[in-house]
Order: structure tokens, then sequence, then C-alpha cells
């Protein structure tokens, strides 16, 4: 595998250093998931490329305070790979992290993983039919299939305040957590109430002298349903793993039921809210501060969080929950449009990711060089998450519209992963080189996602959320309504579906390529005409 390749074969990008059949760029569970599933099924010539020193992906980049999974471990896992030793029902970062390690030890993809490969860029090259990378270190690879495995939420977003680079405290995002700088003592200040800040404010509120908690939105928060797993338990997973295949499937159904307020009867999230209201109730005595952590959106247009320990931080006495509007940042101090000064020794952003460009410009250009940041500018889209007209034999993983609020993202990049396993197989069959998706099919199917989506809670909610495009309010994020629909919908991989291209008359290791058995023959022009 991965032939070392002359650099005059690569001409105008030279020089090129590798070529492989197969790039898979990120090493979270979409592309460890994907890289493990290539192996089982006999395709072996692959290289997955990893920004970092080690795997992980979110579960390695995120080890902030009390990082956990708000997803069940049983279901929060590979199918494949059942862990009969998770210590908690929803696991610890530094456990689903040694998780994904185990993962990539046991199932013998540790060989195809190249460290310190920062894509740069992918620009597919029509007239070879090859995807010509180029990463950070100087590295430069071709490859036919460009899998991207990067994650929907691996960019940080920091907000756009006055005043921001004149702080001359420490600062830092939640995904930048700097575990050296000594929290003890400090003034902190928190921006943003999401799922990341919930986990890390129960942690460090003893720990400060004063923590003040910038709330914009208030999140719904349910109790957190948490606990060791008896030894007995997984005694029984160990020796009798069909008891946690049981767990798992009615984990599962447990989540996928919620389906039905989120995407179905919108109305039934009202039942939902009051278990929160609860909540909320017995953990918040003062009806000051519980009128602040009130929201007033229905629940479900923003990600549910859980948590048993937030309210309680809330409540302590050296912490202080700021509902203005953050106006500006000085250098020792936030400052609110009611014009009061909030002292800060550090500042803390739990600000979330940069969700609706889930690529930089210039890292991904398809066919005639075009940007995926242009394809994209009325926000993103894809057929079943996956695959995009003028790109092809480029396969995404946690694409377009495949998040979910309800139930395990496992699931959902596990599905991915067959669905490209068999088109891959699909081209090996008919001896098509490339793939690219069909503009028609595309678009058909993108409109049946928006219809259904503007009938669910994300849209009519009464809230603006991560999940929406901001420019224009379109969905492109979430998966609407049953998990197992996604999967059924990618069980079956269609040629019908694509354009089939046969292998180009000359390939890039200058071998003379095979005769094409292709009956879906198509050329650019044809791929071309049809997208416009
Ligand atoms: P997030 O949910 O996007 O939350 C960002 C927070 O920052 C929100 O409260 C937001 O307020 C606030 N914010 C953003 N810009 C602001 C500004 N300019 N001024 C004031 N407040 C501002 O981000 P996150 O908490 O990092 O979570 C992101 C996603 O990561 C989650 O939804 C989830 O999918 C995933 N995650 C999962 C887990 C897990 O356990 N599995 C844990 C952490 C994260 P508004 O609400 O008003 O916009």
């Amino acid at each position: 595998m991965n032939a070392r390749i002359p650099d005059d074969a690569a001409a105008d990008h030279a020089p090129v250093t590798f070529a492989t059949d197969i790039a898979i760029i990120g090493t979270g569970f979409a592309g460890l998931g994907m890289a493990i599933r290539l192996r089982q099924a006999g395709l072996t010539d692959f290289v997955v490329a990893e920004k970092a020193h080690s795997v992980g992906g979110t579960w390695r980049d995120n080890h902030y305070p009390g990082c956990a999974c708000d997803v069940q471990s049983h279901v929060y896992s590979f199918s494949f790979a059942p862990n009969p030793r998770w210590t908690r029902m929803f696991a610890r970062q530094p456990e689903i992290r040694a998780y994904l390690e185990d993962c990539a030890r046991r199932f013998g993809v540790e060989r195809h993983l190249r460290f310190g490969h920062e894509l740069t860029s992918a620009v597919y090259d029509d007239t070879r039919r090859r995807w010509h990378l180029r990463f950070a270190n100087g590295q430069q690879w071709s490859a036919r299939v460009l899998i991207s495995a990067m994650g929907g939420l691996s960019r940080a977003a920091l907000p756009d305040i006055p005043g921001i680079d004149t702080f001359k405290g420490r600062a830092f995002h939640s995904q930048h957590w700097d575990h050296a700088y000594p929290l003890e003592g400090k003034r902190v200040a928190v921006i943003g109430t999401g799922a990341s800040a919930i986990q890390f404010v129960p942690q460090i509120a003893p720990r400060v002298a004063h923590l003040d908690l910038f709330q914009r939105t208030p999140p719904w928060v349910m109790p957190k349903a948490d606990r060791a797993v008896r030894p007995v338990e997984q005694w029984l997973f160990r020796h009798l793993p069909f008891t946690q295949k049981v767990m798992r499937s009615a984990l599962y159904c447990m989540l996928e039921s919620r389906a039905f307020g989120f995407a179905i009867h919108p109305s039934l999230m009202k039942t939902a809210q009051k278990v929160a209201q609860r909540h909320l109730r017995r953990q918040v005595r003062d009806p000051q501060l519980r009128a602040k952590l009130t929201p007033d959106y229905t629940m479900g247009c923003k990600r549910v969080l859980i948590s048993n320990d937030y309210f309680p931080a809330l409540s302590r006495a050296n912490v202080s929950v700021t509902t203005s509007a953050i106006e500006r940042i000085e250098e020792d101090a936030v400052i609110t449009s009611d014009g009061v000064r909030h002292p800060a020794d550090c500042l803390i952003f739990g600000t979330g990711f940069q969700v609706a460009d889930p690529f930089a410009r210039g890292v991904v250009r398809g066919r005639g060089g075009v940007d995926i940041v242009d394809t994209w500018r009325d926000g993103a889209h894809a057929y079943l998450g996956t695959t995009l007209p003028g790109y092809p034999n480029f396969f995404m993983i946690v694409g377009p519209n495949t998040g979910l609020g309800h139930n395990s993202m496992v699931f959902m990049i596990e599905s991915q992963v067959e669905y490209i396993l068999r088109a891959l197989k699909t081209m090996q069959s008919e001896r098509a080189e490339a793939i690219e998706v069909h503009p028609h099919v595309e678009r058909a199917y993108n409109e049946q996602i928006q219809q259904k989506l503007a009938r669910a809670i994300w849209s009519t909610g009464g809230c603006k959320s991560w999940y929406l495009d901001p420019r224009t309010g379109k969905n492109t994020t979430l998966w609407p309504g049953f998990a197992y629909r996604f999967r059924q919908a990618t069980r079956t991989f269609s040629m019908d579906d694509y354009f089939a291209y046969s292998p180009a008359p000359q390939t890039v290791n200058g071998h003379a390529a095979a005769p094409s058995r292709v009956h879906a023959h198509a050329n650019t022009a044809s791929a071309e005409a049809e997208a416009r």
C-alpha cells in the first residue's frame, strides 16, 4: 500500500510524497470507525491523516473539567466494540478517549495513522480523477477517494465582543482549557451556558474566589440519570455479552422515543418541560435566580442539557448569574449594558463552535476548483449528509443534517460508514473509478429534509440556536426525526443516484487503466451540465 510515486507524476502539484487509494481525515469516532470497517471489509489501501499526535477527535480536544458524554455510554460506543468496562452510565472524557485509543489498537488501524498531518487543502484534479491533499507539515498526498471525518464541532467559536483583544488576564475557550492556569482565588468570568459550560462551571465554582456567569439564553436542564456501573453489571457484560446488547437496545429505544417530541409532535415537549421546571424548583430556592434560569422558549428548540450539579453551583454564594448583555471587555473586566463593571482575572469562553461553515475557505475544492464554502453559501447540504454534486469521490461523515438532539451520534456515524463502504464496494464491482451524486437526487433529498424540519421544534420553538444557519435560518445540522430512518435511508447504495466515471485514461502512477465495465457511464461534461 501507499506506493511512493515520482514527483513528476504529480505535474503541476509537485512534489506529491504519497499516493493512496483512500484518505481519511480525522481520528474521532467517525475516522476510526471508517478505518476499522474498511479493514474488516478487506480494503487496506488507506491512510488516516490526523492533525494532532493522538487519536480521539472531540474526545481528545475537549478535556475541560467535568467533560463527559451526555448520552449513555452503552449507546455512545461502536456497535462492533461494546465496552463491558464502562465505569459510569455517562462516561467521562478520559474514559471515552481511552476507549477510542483501545479501538485503534485492537482493530489494527494504528499502522494506517499519520499524526501531525493537518489538512490545509484538498483539491480535486479532474484530469487524473484524484484528490490532491496538502498538509501543514509540507506533505502532499494523492488519493482517489477522500473521506472527511473532521467533525462538525471542531472549530472553536469566539464571540465578537468589542475589546476582547484588550483583556490582559488569561483567556481561553473551553476546547483549549489551560490546566496549568491556577483558578484558585481568581475572579473568573464565564461566557456561555451551553452543554460545555454546564459541565465545567460546577467543577470550577468551588475553586475560584468569584465566578461571574454571563448567560444570554437559559438552557432547559433535565436531571441526569448518572450512576456508577455496578461490578455485577460489568461481570455480566463481560461474561454474557448479550446482556449489554439488551441494555444498549433498551437505551437506544428510550432515546429514540424522544424524537416524537422533537420532530413529530412538538407539543409533547410541554410535558417534558414540567420535569425540567420541577428540577429547577427543587434545586434553586432563590426565586430571583430561578426566574433568570427559566427559559422562555419551548424545550428542545436548543439542545436539552442534563445535569444534577449545574443549578446547585449557581446557587453558591461566590457565583453570580448575569443576564444583562455584554457590552464590551476591558483589560481587567467585563462591562455589561446596565453599566456594571465585572472585574475578572480570567475569561473562559463556553461559546461553542463554528458550525455553519464546517470547512474553512480553501480547505476543500471540488471539480473546477470550486470551494465548498461557495457551494454552501446558502447553507450546507449534501445527499444523505455524505456526498455532494461537484465533489466526486468525496464522502463526509457527520456532514450536513446528520446531527441528533435526541440519540447517539455514533449510530449516525456507523450508518454513514456502512453507506460509504457499500459505495466503495459497488464502485469496485462495477469498475467505476469515481462517482458523483446527481444534482437532482441531492436537491430532491434536501427539499424533503427541509420540509420536515420546518415542522420540527428547532424551527417552531421560538429560539435561536446553532442548529440554524445564521445567514438563511435554514436548519443545516440536524436530521429531522428518528435515527432509525437515517439507518434505513443509508442501508442501500444505489448507483442510479450517481454518475459513475470509468477509469481515467492514465492513472497517477503511470500504469495503464483497466477496461471499464461501468454501465452508468458519464463524463465530467454531463455532470457539469446537470449541475447547471
Ligand atoms: P453551545 O451549545 O453553542 O453554547 C454556546 C453558549 O455560548 C450559549 O449559551 C450561547 O448563548 C453563548 N454565547 C455564544 N456567543 C455569545 C456571545 N457573543 N455573548 C454571550 N453568550 C454567547 O456550545 P457548547 O456548550 O460548547 O456545546 C456545543 C455542542 O457541543 C453541544 O450542543 C453538543 O452538541 C456538543 N457537546 C456535547 C457534549 C456532550 O456531553 N456530549 C458536551 C459539550 C458539548 P445563546 O444560547 O444565547 O446562543
